[in-house]
């Protein structure tokens, strides 16, 4: 089953303790897209700008994604400039230029508008329910967002949350979000804005799901060395719903194994610096690792 992600395709600047990356290719829809075409076919939406280099185009349409979303128009592409802290859960935003973004209004194909997996990425609210009310097949919606849509765009991503099957959000922005500071009461009150599940993300320390009747939580694959923490977050989304779109299958087992596909592709993607582990990154390699993180939170045998 394919999958529509709408979310930023991006130039970013990043330093690490590990080390800095110039202007690579990064955003939400990116990484969230080729996170997911090891599972689906992805259909991504978005808006690039005239610098964007033809390369960048190559390396979607090498995972098969389908183009046909994206808006070529006059100006820059979004960029986004951001340093992490020797703890790698802390990042501060240095520069963020929306450009060719703002005002993007974003126009699906005919051939879109009959997607039933949905991923709403990190992007103003105000877009993301622009793609909401031109699909009609929906069958699972899932979104992220971030403290700066939270403390500027509050009320309209409270509708966006009302239309939602699954959010899925950083610990510190689900504080944000809820005005709770302990995560389990966080979760709780932003299940009541509409969500049925939410993923709260937690870096270093994995992923706790909560709906109304479960609670489940994975540690992160532990590894030695991790370069760069962006786009963890989506290509664990990416994986996640990835998987769902394969299977189908959305009780709470197929949810559990999705949240551990998601966590093996996010520890993927940090071993490197933008999404330049995923390019070379093989099917195998995530079945290996996914059975690796079975025996490791194995204690029942
Ligand atoms: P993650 O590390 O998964 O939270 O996502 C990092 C990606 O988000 C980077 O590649 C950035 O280009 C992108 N990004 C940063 N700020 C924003 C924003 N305000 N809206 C949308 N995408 C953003």
């Amino acid at each position: 089953m394919s999958i529509l992600v709408v979310g930023t395709v991006a130039f970013d600047s990043i330093e690490t303790p590990r080390g800095s990356a110039e202007r690579v290719l990064g955003g939400s829809a990116s990484y969230f897209a080729v996170a997911a075409s090891f599972f689906s076919p992805v259909q991504i939406v978005g808006v690039i700008g005239e610098d964007f280099p033809k390369e960048y185009l190559d390396l979607f349409s090498r995972r098969g994604i389908n183009l046909e979303g994206i808006k070529r128009e006059k100006g820059e592409t979004f960029y986004w400039r951001g340093r992490y802290h020797e703890d790698l859960n802390v990042r501060d935003t240095k520069e963020l230029h929306l450009n060719v973004l703002s005002g993007f209004v974003p126009r699906l194909p005919e051939s879109y508008k009959e997607a039933e997996y949905i991923f709403l990425g990190n992007i103003d609210p105000t877009m993301q329910m622009e793609v909401l009310n031109q699909l009609r097949k929906i069958r699972l919606v899932a979104c992220d967002t971030m403290d700066h849509w939270i403390q500027g765009s509050g009320h309209e991503l409270r509708k966006v949350l009302g239309r939602i099957e699954i959010l899925v959000i950083n610990d510190s922005e689900a504080r944000l979000l809820s005005g709770e500071h302990n995560i389990v009461r966080a979760a709780r009150s932003i299940l009541k804005m509409g969500p049925k599940v939410v993923l709260i993300k937690r870096g270093e320390y994995g992923v706790l799901q909560f709906s109304d009747s479960s609670i489940f939580a994975t540690p992160a694959y532990p590894l030695e060395e991790v370069f760069d923490p962006t786009g963890a977050g989506d290509s664990f989304a990416g994986g996640f719903l990835g998987y769902l779109a394969r299977t189908g299958d959305h009780s709470q087992r197929g949810l559990r194994r999705a949240i551990v596909y998601g966590s093996v592709v996010a520890s993927f993607t940090v071993e490197d610096f933008g999404l330049k582990r995923l390019t070379t990154l093989s099917l195998e390699e995530i079945e290996e690792r996914y059975q690796r993180f079975v025996e490791l939170t194995d204690f029942h045998t």
